[in-house]
């Protein structure tokens, strides 16, 4: 199997590295992965600066990448258009330093990386894991029980453009309860700023690191991860909004359509 691996943290993240380990068991790993961290950069790519790519090589490590200067969906891109010798089987994306579930799923450059991955028909998944307050992060535990979550979904042979989000949660609250397949949470978050004066006196705002989620739905990706269950929700990328196209095909068009259109063509 050949799989290709990014992430929204940078190519020198540590929960790439853990990642890249697990995932060498199934296969061969080709990174394509940012230079730089790129957390939150949703599904944005590059148009207007050049995409710089540098060889990263470890052969003790038997790690081979490539550091891009854009975004996790540039990498992504560059990587089955330009860099990558060969088609992958599989996309992975991770595994991210914090948890991307809730409306979180939307901001995330990891799951925009798996998105871009879907886009190219290929199987594709987001790994994130919960990180603990104070004490260091577990990676290598994460990234294993990430594995093993990868490979009971290739256990179900997945359809080309299939597209999933993996969450483990915060493993130094508890022992883990098990994988639980929910929803996405759409209840709001939180969020304040900060509110600032530079040395020049102009005013600047910074939001706050901590989003909490005060009332989740019950049932989704946010709760089941405070519960300690590792979450699986499966994604779709087309935002069409499916109910309302036949109610909308019944609305009254007549003025566009009538005399417009006629206008339109002078
Ligand atoms: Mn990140």
């Amino acid at each position: 199997m050949r799989i290709l691996l990014t992430n929204d943290d940078g190519i020198y993240a540590p929960g790439l590295r853990a990642l890249h380990a697990e995932l060498c068991q199934l296969g061969e790993v080709l990174v394509v992965a940012p230079a730089t961290e790129q957390s939150a950069a949703g599904h944005s790519v590059t148009i207007y600066s050049p995409l710089l790519v540098q060889e990263v090589l470890d052969p003790s490590k038997g790690f081979q990448g490539w550091a891009v200067e854009g975004r996790p969906a540039d990498c992504v891109k560059l990587a089955l258009r330009q860099i990558l010798p060969w088609k992958p089987d599989l996309v992975v994306s991770g595994i991210n330093s914090g948890s991307n579930a809730g409306i979180n799923v939307l901001y995330s450059g990891t799951v925009g990386a798996a998105i871009e991955g879907a886009f190219f028909q290929m199987p594709s998944i987001a790994c994130s894991m919960e990180m603990p307050g104070n004490e260091p992060a577990n990676f290598a535990l994460g990234a294993r029980l990430a594995l093993q979550v990868i490979k009971d979904i290739l256990g179900k042979k997945p359809d080309p453009g299939d597209l999933f989000n993996v969450n483990v949660p915060d493993l130094c609250r508890g022992p883990i309860k098990g994988v639980r397949v929910v929803p996405q949470n759409t209840a709001s978050y939180v969020e304040w700023f900060d509110k600032r004066v530079d040395p020049r006196g102009r005013v600047y705002y910074w939001i706050g690191p901590d989003f909490t989620c005060p009332e989740p739905h019950p049932d989704t990706d946010v709760t089941a991860l405070a519960e300690q269950w590792i979450t699986v929700t499966p994604l779709q990328f087309n935002l069409t909004r499916f109910p309302a196209l036949e109610i909308m095909n019944d609305w009254n068009w007549e003025n566009t359509t009538g005399q417009l259109a006629t206008e339109s063509v002078r």
